[in-house]
């Protein structure tokens, strides 16, 4: 099947001119590779040609009949979202927190009312996979209505070895529904489940023993996060989570500096794709960060919800060199969002990024913190059709309109042949 967008207003390539595949850091966050009056060849789910109207409509081989043709007359065109950190396992949301909170309860009043992830472990346990896979896959469709097209999926609300197993997946169920693409996490290290409150390192022993080869000899994740923060997982025992993900080729990511700072060397030395939220990351550990391709993931949208004042320091680590996407963080404890446009918004209201900027964040850097940036993130020949369509004529309007869906399309390849592209650009949701 050959699909043919033509006639952006503004097309975004987010191509690098010099063909780099790194991650975008400084002023390079700035240049969104925009093409007026332009043009996207899809062939058989991948990017054949991408260009100026006239230039690819001239590229189309002879006898068009099999060619849909995409009118993007007053549309923006770029690469779908690429949500590098969400937590779509789960059952129900959490209202009791919501309420709690805005009353002014604490952490533990919340727990002792019932709250906090502890609702979501119970639900999450008790639940089927088929339930689960429901609940994940109504997620992606959310994302998906709103420009992302890849998502990073961790479990983390089972914290045993057979419901991190089934979250993992339900996750896997879901993504065979859904055609985008789908990286699956283990997240086994969120909290401490309380029956091994006593014992923490039992319970990483259980994680590194245990949880992890099964889940590596299955393929059912490709990464393992670590929630590295006070009341959570110390360095030491990060390390160890870390270590024994590596021995089993799995990658590494790590909730780190959300609420404390974290001397984010001894982690570092294991490579993570990403360390993710950094509201409270050290001055002297910007050197290192932005001298590694390791990509720090801020989640404003958790920062809205709890109500902060403060949100991720973007400006702070974008100046010292340090690669920066953005991400939902969707979860039902602190960031219910599934809307990417919403935290790009977020990231230019109140971390003063750049319109530009967020979107290289959303979109290539993205793909950057899941080591995906050769298939995903950019609109260049060879690289999966992911595409989403907003009602704009002007990039920074996505950033600028809230509160309001504008993505009108969307194109989702998947990950191979037998995904091709399924969802043409619709009329919108
Ligand atoms: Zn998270």
């Amino acid at each position: 099947m050959t699909i043919l967008l033509t006639h952006a207003e503004q097309l975004l390539t987010l191509r690098d001119a010099l063909g780099s595949r790194d991650a975008r850091r400084g002023a390079q966050m700035r240049d969104l590779g925009i093409i007026q009056d332009g043009a996207v060849l899809i062939s058989d789910g991948k990017i054949a040609a991408v260009g100026a109207t006239d230039e690819v409509a001239g590229q189309l081989p002879d006898g068009r009949a099999d060619v849909e043709e995409i009118d993007c007359h007053g549309k923006v065109v770029l690469p779908g979202f690429v949500d590098s950190h969400t937590h779509p396992v789960f059952t129900a949301p959490r209202l009791v927190d919501f309420e709690k909170r805005i009353a002014g309860a604490s952490y533990e009043e919340i727990a002792d009312a019932g709250g906090g992830i502890r609702a979501s472990l119970s639900g999450v346990r008790e639940a089927s996979a088929t339930d689960l896979a429901a609940h994940v896959a109504g997620a992606l469709q959310q994302m998906a209505a709103q420009g992302t097209t890849t998502v990073e999926a961790k479990s983390g609300y089972g914290l045993s070895l057979e419901s991190e197993i089934k979250s993992l997946e339900a996750i896997q169920r879901a993504s065979k529904q859904w055609n985008g693409t789908v990286v699956p996490t283990l997240l086994g290290a969120h909290v401490v489940p309380p029956e091994y409150h006593d014992n923490p390192d039992e319970y990483v022993r259980l994680i590194c023993e245990d949880i992890i080869p099964k889940v590596a000899a299955r393929k059912l994740a490709e990464y393992v996060d670590v929630f590295c923060e006070r009341g959570a997982f110390n360095p030491e025992r990060t390390e160890l989570v870390f270590r024994a993900a590596a021995q089993h080729k799995l990658g590494v990511r790590a909730h780190v500096c959300q609420l404390t700072t974290a001397d984010l060397g001894p982690l570092m030395v294991f490579h993570p794709a990403s360390l993710d939220h950094m509201d409270f990351v050290r001055d002297d550990d910007l050197p290192l960060l932005a001298s590694s391709d390791t990509v720090a993931t801020l989640l404003p949208a958790a920062n809205y919800f709890l109500g902060l004042s403060a949100f991720p320091p973007a400006r702070k680590l974008i100046d010292a060199g340090v690669a920066v996407a953005l991400a939902t963080d969707y979860n039902p404890g602190t960031a219910p969002t599934p809307s990417m446009p919403f935290v790009l918004s977020l990231a230019c209201t109140q971390m003063k990024m750049l319109p530009a900027e967020a979107i290289t964040a959303a979109t290539y850097n993205g793909a950057c913190a899941l080591r995906l940036q050769h298939r995903k993130g950019s609109l260049e020949p060879g690289k999966d059709a992911d595409i989403a369509i907003f009602e704009a004529s002007d990039y920074r309007e996505l950033a600028y309109w809230f509160g309001v869906n504008r993505c009108s399309g969307r194109v989702l390849k998947g990950a191979g042949p037998q995904r091709q592209v399924s969802h043409p650009p619709d009329s919108g949701d």
